[in-house]
């Protein structure tokens, strides 16, 4: 049905192509396009020989002509940025150039400041709305399934939502004292920021860790989480009708807390450039470098996730709660593609959001968060490639 042209290609690209190309149907064609030509070839070489034809390529997706040079010589029919959210602006630009449909997992965030908000993406509607190509913004798992729980919950199961908790379980254990699921600069800069949550359509702020809570995670058992700042709570909050509260917590256990205090406290998680040597080097980048490779956590992460969304609203005059999840085995994902349940979840979705965009299951131009379309067929999807959800009526709640 479509060509798609793929951005990067590390833990999850690697899932979202695996995904591809058990959908040759909807994915004949597509191109993986990163800065390491290497590893978008070795990815090829892997998956090549079946119904989806693979070709790859070189590209810096910080480059808008380079990227508009490829959009135009491969001709997509949609762009997946499976890159770093510092590339979200110059891809999207070069979508608008060339009139292409773009999808993304995480919204975009200025190298040199942790801050990440949609504002910089939203300021694009009017002109992907002109251009009549849709960009829809992230297709991951949070962001990305949490919106579409919350679209399926309000179409299906409430009359308003007042009361959103989204929760991120990772018991997994890789074996490692420290290290990180998924690109470990992002994936720092977001857990040492400060946590923040919104209440009657304001924003809260705390200190980074501050608030703990521990849940009783279907399948899963008692966990500590913690309160984190995530981008969905933005758009939820807008487009889910009748929000009061939406509040995002990620478990973390107590080596990593220990270690990432450790870091930040002799400055090893900072982004301001050091000189060392007569070289300027960004002492997080360089943190990166140390870390293991979250691609290789796959083989030696053994136990499960549970990410969801609790809601509580009112159906019919009466209040009700409502629990949506899904629960991932690591090994089960490395058996099936080779990856831990981290870039699992995040590339299964990315390919299904792609998907909707190819069979015109989801069209509507402009740019969108992903609880604005239609959360069925993604519902659907979810159970046929990988990510079955379970719901429940009467969950333990957050206090
Ligand atoms: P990786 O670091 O494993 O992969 C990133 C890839 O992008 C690498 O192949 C890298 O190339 C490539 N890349 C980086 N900069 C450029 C550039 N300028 N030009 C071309 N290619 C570039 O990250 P992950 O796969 O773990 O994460 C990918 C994305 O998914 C991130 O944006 C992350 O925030 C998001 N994510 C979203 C989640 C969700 O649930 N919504 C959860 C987890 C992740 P090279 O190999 O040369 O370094």
């Amino acid at each position: 049905m479509g060509k798609a042209l793929i951005i990067g290609a590390g833990g999850v690209a690697s899932v979202c192509i695996h995904k591809c190309c058990q959908n040759p149907d909807v994915f004949e064609e597509i191109c993986i396009a990163s800065r390491t030509k290497s590893k978008c070839d070795a990815l090829k070489e892997k998956l090549d020989g079946g119904k989806t034809k693979i070709s790859t390529a070189q590209v810096n997706a910080d480059n808008v002509d380079e990227l508009i040079a490829l959009i135009n010589s491969f001709k997509p029919d949609v762009v997946i940025n499976l890159a770093l959210p510092y590339q979200d602006l110059t891809i999207m630009d070069a979508c608008l150039a060339t009139k292409v449909n773009y999808v993304d997992t995480a919204n975009y965030e200025p190298l040199d400041t942790a801050k990440f908000e949609y504002s910089w993406q939203w300021a694009y509607r009017e002109r992907f709305e002109k251009a009549g190509i849709i960009a829809l913004l992230g297709s991951g798992f949070d962001p990305g399934v949490t919106g579409v729980f919350s679209a399926y919950a309000m179409k299906h199961q409430f009359d308003e939502i007042n009361y959103i908790d989204i929760l991120d379980c990772n018991a997994g254990d890789h074996g490692y004292p420290f290290a990180t699921n998924f690109n470990p600069e992002i994936n720092i800069r977001e857990v040492s920021a400060k946590g923040s949550y919104i209440e009657d359509g304001k924003w809260v702020e705390t200190e980074p860790m501050e608030i703990k809570r521990v849940y009783d995670f279907p399948e899963i058992g008692k966990k500590d989480m913690y309160l984190l700042h995530h981008e969905e709570l933005e758009s939820l909050a807008l487009n889910i009708k009748g929000i009061k509260r939406i509040r995002f917590f990620m478990t973390f256990g107590q080596s990593y807390l220990t270690h990432l205090k450790c870091l930040e406290n002799v400055g090893m998680t900072s982004i301001e450039p050091i000189d060392f040597e007569g070289k300027k080097i960004v002492p997080l980048q360089f943190l990166k470098a140390v870390l293991p490779d979250p691609a290789s956590l796959g083989p030696r992460t053994v136990g499960k996730t549970n990410i969801g969304c609790i809601f509580i609203g009112k159906k019919d005059g009466k209040e009700k709660t409502y629990y949506l999840y899904n629960v991932c085995d690591h090994q089960e994902c490395y058996k099936e593609v080779g990856s831990q349940a981290i870039s699992y979840t995040t590339g299964v979705p990315a390919m299904i959001g792609a998907a909707m965009l190819l069979t015109g299951k989801w069209n509507k131009p402009g740019v969108h968060n992903i609880e604005e379309f239609d959360p069925d067929p993604f519902m659907d999807a979810l159970n046929q490639f990988g990510l079955p959800w379970k719901e429940s009526f009467n969950p333990d709640l957050v206090e």
